[in-house]
């Protein structure tokens, strides 16, 4: 066992080395709390604790495997075996495996995807006759996860009058019913969705005092990483586990709070206090992650907010650069950026594209990114977005192989009756549900028992429906005796799928079946890591299992050097030595969805907290005044954020040349009235003028045309690219090559430029855009 209790400092070793009871580590970002969570599980056990009484739970399921890695090198691998490790919903879906079925679950379950739900709740409005523009699937399966992560089932919902009424003026009154159907329909298929998860073993615990016992003698001690985004339901359980011995450790931070549009919730970390007795609480203050730049530009940030808690976090590491902001005319350029920075750090500083991360507020700004980082040959990694198993043609061979593990599983069922094409229409697939929903049974039931009952199905189609049940059965048997692998691929070719997209021919096709090949092999790879667990047989269950529980995260396998593309959400917890925050724009970050509140704002800033908090050595972040959103090019405003980081702790590589608009003037007229000249900086567009420091949008411009029409020509042009571009100029065009300008016209965004090129010809280029330089 190495000497491990002395890489941590004197406040870490305090929460290590406490001893029984209730403890919380409330720190800032990169202080180490992960790391006193992962020591301590290595300290209870070098005490005598076995590691079967231990359970720990983290924001993805990498994050425990490499606790568990971690932990294993201190005291040993086989120590470490049963420790109950993993995320609330995978550690909970274990559980209910064994004790679900006193809620009258099978053991094989199947867990429902997000998209599984939506598209059986877009049946279910279907069925109801429901308008689908009033009750849209998705808000509707929001809303419904909302319930559940409240804890309000179907009877509690009904027994609620206000929540009836606020759907009723929702103009959604048939809310609860869906709600009924859907909770039914899950049941009947055997199935949960995620939020199930949590809410049948809050039932499962409430209910069953003997699991509840049981639960509570084995999972001795409880430690929770990122407490501060523990929803209710998750709080609920973690509370019902630990109240026996009450040794539970939480670690978190307040202001890295960041998902409350998913229920988590603040007070949960703020009352812990109240929720035991005797808690002691830690802090840690040093920071070990980020340079003292980074960790004070991020200390400045979070000051601004009004709702925190007092904490304190410095470092002892080196002042390093400043952080790095940087203009681009576009987001295609802003990529342009990103992608040559990296590539020049990587090659100044030897450093792998692993060290590398951009981060941005919403998954469709990869793109740019992406097309910018190919063009540079740079491999990378997208990271959330559609996932690997959610495309269509990996689905259908999964749903394949959920339905001979459960074949009641209604939504794998409808996805492949009758795919590959085997006859079976439509209006057959209907008269099987409203049976099943008649008679209270699942479809599958209903087509075994198709001869005592009287359906209008002709008999060529119920040969075929047979037909079907009976492969189901083949695929089952052969799985009592087979791995996960050989059954996977015999199912691919037996059904006729990879056959069908072969037959396609198109390119599309072809990468269909290369993904069905690049599934098949994953599954390989799984089957051979089984074979080292203890207890596992790698058979398709356990594949499901992992498949359907996977975090955004948890597809890295890390073998590949690759830049990371991620969301600030999804970046919660992890470091890179080189971080890109793209897009620092107002609108997009803070988001114009979260700006009505302070709550809301407070949010964003925490975001962009733990945003800037990931990076060790060097931070950028980088906007655009010009933007595609919604198929069309919008003006972009900088980000309030960048105005609010001390800027002792930053460089501007593209700085704001002097206002160069002629209503910078206005500062000397009347029309600001009384308001203090000094704040004008903070004065936000909503008065009609625009803010003195930055370009006006062209709305804010017409409003200021009304206003004082003299004032309202810019005096030049504010591109950055060429401010002294005059007739004649040499230039070297990017594309074009060389060439001299014949021509200048329009003012400001409108401002173009004919060139003479020698070899492209005569072109006219909008110079906001053009990149150019005056030789
Ligand atoms: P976050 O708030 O982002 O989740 P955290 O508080 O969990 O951060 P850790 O990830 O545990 O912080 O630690 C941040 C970095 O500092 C890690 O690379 C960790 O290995 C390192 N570190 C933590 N404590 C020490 C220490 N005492 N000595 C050396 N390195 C340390
Ligand atoms: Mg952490």
């Amino acid at each position: 066992m190495e000497n491990y209790i002395n890489q941590l400092n004197d406040a870490q070793r305090a929460p290590v080395l406490h001893k029984d009871g209730p403890l919380i580590v409330i720190a800032g970002a990169g202080s180490g709390k992960t790391r006193v969570l992962t020591y301590r599980i290595a300290y209870l056990m070098s005490k005598g604790v076995d590691s079967f009484n231990i359970l720990a739970l983290t924001f993805t399921n990498k994050a425990a495997r490499e606790m568990k890695a971690r932990i294993s090198a201190i005291v040993g691998s086989s120590e470490a075996k049963n420790l109950m490790m993993g995320t609330f919903h995978s550690v909970f879906a274990k559980l209910l495996r064994y004790d679900g079925d006193k809620l009258g679950f099978p053991s094989n379950f199947t867990i429902y995807d997000t998209q599984d739900s939506q598209r059986l709740i877009a049946s279910i409005i279907k069925e109801m006759g429901l308008d689908k523009d009033i009750y849209k699937y998705k808000q509707v399966q929001n809303r419904i996860s909302s319930y559940k992560n409240s804890l309000i089932t179907v009877r509690a919902y009904f027994n609620d009058a206000e929540l009836q009424e606020a759907d009723a003026m929702a103009k959604r009154p048939r809310m609860g019913d869906i709600y009924q159907n859907y909770v039914d329909r899950c049941f009947k298929a055997g199935a949960m969705d995620f939020d199930d998860l949590l809410l049948r073993t809050n039932e499962l615990l409430n209910r069953f005092p003997e699991v509840l016992a049981k639960y509570q003698d084995r999972f001795r001690y409880i430690l929770v990483d990122e407490y501060q985004d523990t929803n209710h339901s998750q709080y609920l359980i973690v509370k019902a586990l630990s109240d026996k011995f009450q040794n539970i450790c939480v670690v978190g931070d307040d202001a890295q709070s960041i998902y409350s549009f998913r229920g988590a919730n603040i007070s949960n970390i703020l009352n812990f206090q109240k929720d035991y007795d005797n808690v002691e609480m830690y802090r840690l203050e040093q920071n070990y992650r980020s340079t003292r730049n980074i960790v004070n530009a991020a200390n400045s940030i979070i000051a601004k907010n009004k709702n925190q808690l007092e904490k304190v976090v410095w470092t002892d590491n080196d002042d390093g650069n400043a952080i790095k902001i940087h203009r681009s005319p576009t987001d295609a350029e802003e990529g342009r950026f990103v992608a040559g920075s990296i590539f020049e750090n990587r090659m100044q500083h030897q450093m792998s594209n692993g060290s590398f991360a951009v981060l941005y507020r919403t998954n469709s700004q990869s793109r740019a990114i992406e097309d910018a980082l190919r063009k540079r040959d740079i491999p990378y990694r997208i990271y959330g977005g559609l996932s690997f198993y959610q495309r269509k043609e990996i689905k259908d061979v999964l749903s394949y192989l959920r339905l001979v593990i459960n074949p009641k599983d209604e939504e794998a069922l409808k996805r492949v009756i009758n795919f590959p094409a085997r006859g079976i229409g439509q209006s057959t697939l209907d008269k099987l549900t409203v049976a099943a929903n008649h008679y209270g049974r699942s479809i599958i039931e209903v087509i075994e028992n198709l001869d005592k009952i009287n359906l209008k199905i002709n008999s060529g189609t119920k040969n075929k429906l047979v037909d079907f049940t009976n492969m189901i059965k083949s695929f089952q048997i052969m799985n009592e005796t087979t791995d996960a692998f050989t059954l996977a691929e015999h199912v691919a070719k037996k059904t006729g799928i990879l056959l069908e997209f072969k037959k396609d021919g198109t390119p599309e096709g072809i990468a269909r079946m290369d993904n069905i090949e690049e599934l098949l092999n994953g599954i390989k790879d799984f089957v051979e890591g089984q074979k080292e667990i203890d207890g596992a047989t790698g058979n398709i269950g356990e594949f499901l299992e992992d498949v359907a529980l996977a975090t955004d995260l948890d597809n890295d396998t890390g073998d590949d050097d690759r830049v990371a593309l991620m969301t600030i959400h999804l970046a919660k917890g992890l470091e890179f030595p080189y971080v890109y925050i793209v897009g620092m724009e107002e609108d997009l970050f803070p988001s114009g969805m979260s700006m009505n509140t302070r709550s809301e704002l407070e949010e964003e800033r925490r975001l962009f907290y733990v945003a800037l908090t990931r990076a060790e050595k060097q931070a950028y972040l980088t906007y655009t005044q010009n933007r595609y959103r919604w198929g069309k090019l919008i003006d972009a405003e900088p980000s309030r954020f960048l105005e609010e980081i001390d800027e002792k702790y930053v460089e501007n590589l593209t700085p704001i040349d002097k206002p160069t608009y002629r209503y910078k003037s206005l500062i000397d007229t009347d029309i600001f009235g009384d308001v203090d000249k000094s704040k004008l900086r903070q004065v936000k567009p909503t008065n009609g003028i625009p803010p003195i420091t930055s370009k006006p949008s062209e709305n804010q411009l017409r409003k200021l045309r009304k206003l004082k029409p003299e004032l309202a020509q810019p005096i030049g042009n504010t591109n950055t690219i060429d401010p002294n571009l005059v007739e004649g100029s040499v230039i070297n065009h990017t594309r074009f090559g060389r060439g001299r300008v014949v021509k200048l016209e329009g003012v400001g965004n409108d401002r173009k430029a004919e060139i003479q090129f020698e070899s492209a010809g005569l072109k006219k280029l909008l110079l906001r855009f053009a990149k150019l330089d005056v030789i």
